[in-house]
């Protein structure tokens, strides 16, 4: 018996990188596994790369920042899994906007706000109503960054982005306990994605210069706490972000 076999899981930005990692644990662990993301070929192929685990794996084409998708995706996937268990809100952005506070650019810091706040919002609610309505609990995963406790000067809209994503995510623990659904977070450190590959390559070695762990992270990292998190392991553990960087933030 795996440790989550006969559980439906759920991930938001499931098509690639992070995303990808955590659906890829989770059918490891014997989940059966929903993934949402705006590409469909992508949705497509990360689906037939879950299969070959040997689970069922099916995709939404949605976009997170829109409710009426959030809504029809969450009613698409129980019609198609027959329940959510666990759900990964993982889907974000990051920005490429350097700027200095006196050009502060609201439009770019809306889009990656929508994203990576709004977004994990309208999926919590959405989903959440369907884990409520079948009264059983579950299990909510944010995924938040290492960068919601750095000062990263000049790129404010994500650290923010990352940082009210931790505080929702004490305030959902709590409001969700009687539910039985736990809330946490995994704030990873550098993964290397297509999201960090678009930072270049001088991005990476800044990063490694000060890295205990001398390596960029890869998504495999990621799998065995997202496991643990949704697993009935953590059914004592809510409201916690835990950090998988490689020792960079304690440097
Ligand atoms: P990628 O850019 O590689 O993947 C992003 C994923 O999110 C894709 O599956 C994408 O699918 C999906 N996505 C983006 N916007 C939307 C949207 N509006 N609606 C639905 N899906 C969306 O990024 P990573 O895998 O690197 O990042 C994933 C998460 O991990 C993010 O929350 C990020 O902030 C976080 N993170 C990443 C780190 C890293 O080092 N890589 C470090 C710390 C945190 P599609 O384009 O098909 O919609």
């Amino acid at each position: 018996m795996q440790a989550l076999s006969g559980k439906v899981a759920l991930v938001t930005g499931g098509n690639r990188g992070v995303g990808f990692g955590i659906a890829r644990g989770l059918a490891a662990a014997g989940a059966d596994v929903c993934i949402w993301g705006r590409d469909a070929a992508r949705n497509r192929d990360a689906c037939e790369a879950l299969q070959a685990l040997g689970v069922r794996a099916e995709a939404c084409v949605c976009d997170v920042t829109v409710e009426a998708a959030v809504q029809s995706a969450t009613q698409c996937s129980v019609r198609m899994m027959g329940r959510i268990d666990i759900c990964f809100a993982n889907a974000g952005v990051t920005s490429d906007v350097r700027e200095p506070i006196t050009e502060f650019d609201l439009h770019a810091w809306r889009n990656v706000l929508a994203t990576n706040v709004e977004g994990v919002l309208l999926t919590s609610k959405h989903v959440v109503r369907e884990m409520i309505a079948r009264g059983d609990g579950g299990k909510l995963v944010f995924t938040s960054s290492i960068a919601a406790r750095l000062g990263l000067s000049t790129r404010r809209s994500y650290p923010a982005s990352k940082a009210a994503l931790e505080a929702l995510c004490r305030c959902l623990a709590v409001e969700l306990a009687p539910h039985d659904i736990q809330v946490n977070a995994i704030a990873p450190g550098f993964i290397d994605t297509e999201m960090t590959r678009r930072a270049g390559p001088e991005f990476a070695d800044q990063i490694l210069q000060r890295l205990p762990a001398k390596s960029l992270g890869s998504t495999a990292d990621i799998e065995s706490v997202a496991v643990f998190l949704a697993s009935p392991a953590s059914r004592y553990v809510t409201g916690q972000c835990i950090t998988v960087d490689g020792g960079y933030s304690i440097t």
